[in-house]
């Protein structure tokens, strides 16, 4: 585990006195494991597949929700500010095209240089949008104590001051260290029987899990699994709907595993293996199929 030195004055919470936790937000993942399922290429270009999501409004993805035969991956890289790999995660995903989230932590905002990162990413939306990963991951990876009925009102503190330290629009939440969700009142993972989880659900914000990770190793902090490793896997789960959402998966990754070059690499072919097939589109999570389908419900879009 590494540390970082807490920057004094960022906050007033009060229980926040150790160190910087770099902990995996993911260790109990649950997500499905790898496949030998190769990608399917087709004939189209990667260019000319980057062109067509960049073109993408949000009529024709109410249409395209219609449609099975579109599929969606979801990136959402947790625990960001931690440059460089925040930046080059951005840098990436702007110059291929994709849109992704970044879950935040106000507690690694250290110093003017990752406010004004958050603060590009804030203003990169709708490419990139900024949502809600607590201020101080579960009280510096104190899972037990955060998430206990205890703690309810403490680690409901922790979000909204987060929410609002970050200028956070979107009342969307993942939490530290558990895949759980609550999507409009559907709760299920890990946490489903912890208050918190319905006390955010009651008060109108949406818990988002993952599906599968893309991990990085505890010793060099390097993605463990290579580009195309990911991306069969990711391709095999829209194939077998072994999703929450059948055609879409929320990958869950963290900015800090793209610190090098050969990370960063990586990422691009990832990517761009992905965007090969023109059945795939990246979103940002706010459009996530459910959440996609409360916003229109309620006419914010078509
Ligand atoms: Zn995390």
């Amino acid at each position: 585990m590494k540390s970082f030195p807490i920057i004094a004055g960022l906050s007033g919470l009060i229980f926040i006195t150790g160190i910087l936790f770099v902990v995996s937000c993911s260790s109990r993942n649950t997500g499905a494991q790898n496949t030998s399922r190769e990608i399917q290429k087709n004939q189209n270009s990667p260019e000319s597949a980057k062109d067509s999501v960049k073109s993408k409004t949000i009529d024709s993805l109410t249409q395209w929700y219609e449609d099975t035969s579109h599929h969606f991956v979801f990136l959402t890289w947790d625990d960001g500010p931690q440059p460089p790999g925040t930046r080059n995660c951005r840098k990436v995903f702007k110059e291929l095209g994709v849109k992704a989230s970044f879950f935040a932590v106000g507690f690694n905002i250290l110093n003017k240089e990752r406010e004004l990162l958050m603060d590009s990413i804030r203003r990169d939306y709708p490419a990139l949008l900024l949502v809600n990963h607590g201020f101080s991951h579960a009280m510096n990876n104190r899972y037990q104590k955060f998430y206990s009925p205890a703690s309810i009102d403490t680690a409901l503190n922790d979000f909204l001051h987060n929410e609002r330290l970050m200028q956070i629009t979107e009342k969307i939440i993942r939490f530290p260290g558990h895949n759980t969700w609550a999507v409009n009142g559907m709760i299920s993972g890990q946490l489903t029987k912890k208050p918190l989880v319905h006390r955010l659900d009651s008060m109108g914000y949406q818990v988002i899990g993952w599906d599968t990770e893309w991990r990085g190793s505890s010793k060099t902090n390097a993605p463990r699994e290579s580009a195309t490793e990911m991306a069969n896997r990711v391709v095999a789960q829209l194939s077998s709907g072994d999703t929450r959402v059948p055609g879409a998966v929320v990958l869950l990754s963290h900015d800090r595993y793209f610190a090098h070059a050969d990370a960063v690499d990586s990422l691009r072919t990832f990517i761009q293996l992905l965007q090969a097939d023109p059945r795939i589109h990246f979103e940002t999570i706010d459009h996530f199929r459910e959440l996609h389908q409360i916003r229109r419900s309620k006419g914010t879009i078509n």
